[in-house]
């Protein structure tokens, strides 16, 4: 059985007094829930403030980004030691960073493996884009990014390693995929090649995500899907009258 998991990535959103406050309206709902595992994801400045507020609970901070080197000069950039002193998590190769700060599969390879060396739990996105999606390449795109990002990697050596399915063209538009092509891609797509690279067993106790304008009214649709095994929410997760809702259906 794969346990239920909700992250919520606040992106660039959220100045320190804001996300106190959020945490503030978001904490009370989201300690009644249980049988779902929570992470709350930040910006950098807010990971402290957060980490405290969630002290004491089961609820996690992850991290929303992260550099492959322990430390050096690398002006701007947050390493994975850094990370590691507050978050189980970290999201890595999320599409905002792939279309707008040049990642590729290699630099999310490289940041996989850093994420395993730190002992952290990565959240690796994936996911094509309208363009690959019209074109009847979304099988393909993916496979190549699992491939790639995952290259020489001992999977068996995460704790507790998280995919996340995002098609592109679902993030942040209000235009979700459907429950049935999401649990197509995640089941006959992703984790079949998990299985292949992995093995099966591995593959079956992988959770996998969805994301993409995943909302409160939307969020059980797509937990009732065999394969979908909880939600990566951008948006509604900085609204507590959707994050807790959202929550609450992943536990059925
Ligand atoms: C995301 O940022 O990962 C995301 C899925 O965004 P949204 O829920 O706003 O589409």
């Amino acid at each position: 059985m794969r346990r239920p998991f909700v992250a919520g990535n606040w992106k660039m959103f959220k100045t320190v007094a804001e996300a106190r406050a959020l945490m503030v309206e978001l904490l009370p709902g989201l300690m009644a829930i249980q049988g779902v595992e929570i992470v709350v994801c930040p910006p950098f400045t807010s990971i402290l403030p957060v980490a405290a507020a969630l002290e004491g609970t089961s609820i996690c901070v992850g991290a929303q980004n992260m550099h492959w080197e322990e430390s050096g000069a690398y002006t701007g950039e947050i390493s994975p030691t850094m990370i590691a002193e507050f978050c189980k998590y970290v999201i890595i190769g999320h599409s905002e960073r792939r279309a707008y700060f040049g990642e590729t599969n290699l630099t999310v390879n490289r940041k996989v493996r850093a994420a395993i060396t730190y002992g952290l739990n990565p959240i690796l996105c994936v996911g094509e884009t309208l363009s690959e999606n019209e074109a009847g390449l979304t099988q393909e795109i993916v496979i190549q990014q699992l491939k790639e990002g995952l290259d020489g990697i001992d999977f068996t050596s995460i704790a507790s390693p998280i995919i996340a399915y995002e098609p592109v063209w679902a993030i942040g538009t209000g235009r979700a995929a459907t429950s049935e092509d999401a649990n197509h891609v995640i089941g006959d797509i992703i984790r079949r090649e998990l299985g292949q690279i992995f093995g099966d067993n591995l593959a079956q106790e992988v959770r996998i995500l969805y994301g993409g304008s995943v909302k409160a009214t939307n969020a059980g649709e797509f937990f009732s899907q065999v394969d979908i095994d909880g939600a990566l929410v951008g948006g509604a997760s900085l609204k507590p009258f959707e994050f807790i809702p959202i929550v609450k259906a992943a536990v059925g």
